[in-house]
């Protein structure tokens, strides 16, 4: 199995990121990708830019040096509700694909069913497409109760390779979670959450655990230009007019 786009980077907007938009393009060409999707932090993030970053997205091409664009956001978690970072309307308007993931900085690390309670809050927020990084083990939650609700809540799950080696506990709880994927045939994307042009599409880890786990190729929706064309003109989104 590849991956023909990585759906998860931060450039330096994100301040402890350390490429700009153009690198982040060359890094994916490096990698031999048809598409990145540009997803920085939310603005409550201390390390998230000004919404109005999110509102000028628009302005990126859809298509530089070859590379397919997709204009993104990682909202945090913020509250147990299921909050996300705030952000006005006219400033989501341009966004193709958003991540809702916990970080410890905006969410403390609670309880099993604090977490699970704003997980499956999130299933029900209309902004979010995917979980990110959900393997992080600050925050344990009910695994089986949500993956098994995303394909009615339209979600899918990121499997971030980045957790696997920087998220202490992470690759066990990804295992677990693709495995759920697996069962519950809700589709996933392998994302790098690279903050430099040079690990873009670097997804090995996270493509070797879902292959000893046997995962099908046909749900992870980068892994070929008709399945990421398939997920995103589904959501009125034509990534490669
Ligand atoms: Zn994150
Ligand atoms: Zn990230």
């Amino acid at each position: 199995m590849k991956i023909v786009a990585d759906l998860h980077m931060h450039t330096s907007v994100t301040h402890h990121a350390f490429s700009s938009l153009t690198e982040m393009v060359r890094g994916a060409q490096d990698a031999g990708l048809a598409a990145i999707a540009i997803t920085n932090h939310g603005p409550t993030n201390p390390d998230g830019p000004h919404e109005w970053h999110f509102a000028n997205m628009d302005l990126i091409p859809r298509q530089i040096d070859g590379v397919t664009v997709i204009r993104g956001i990682e909202f945090d978690i913020t509250a147990p509700a299921g909050g996300i970072n705030v952000i006005a309307n006219k400033c989501l308007r341009p966004i193709e694909f958003a991540l809702a993931s916990f970080h410890e900085c905006l969410f403390p690390p609670a309880t099993k069913e604090i977490h699970t309670a704003a997980l499956e809050a999130i299933l029900h927020n209309p902004y979010v497409n995917a979980f990110g990084h959900l393997g992080n083990a600050n925050f344990d939650f009910d695994h089986e109760y949500i993956i098994s609700k995303c394909n009615d809540c339209g979600k899918i799950v990121e499997i971030n390779n980045a957790s696997l080696n920087i998220r202490a506990g992470s690759r066990q709880n990804c295992a677990d979670i693709a495995r759920l994927c697996k069962k519950y045939e809700v589709p996933i994307s392998v994302d790098s959450d690279s903050h430099i042009e040079y690990r873009v599409g670097h997804v090995e880890g996270a493509l070797a655990m879902l292959e000893e786990i046997d995962f099908p190729e046909e749900l992870v929706i980068n892994s070929s230009i008709d399945r990421l064309n398939a997920y995103f003109t589904g959501r009125g989104i034509n990534l490669f007019d």
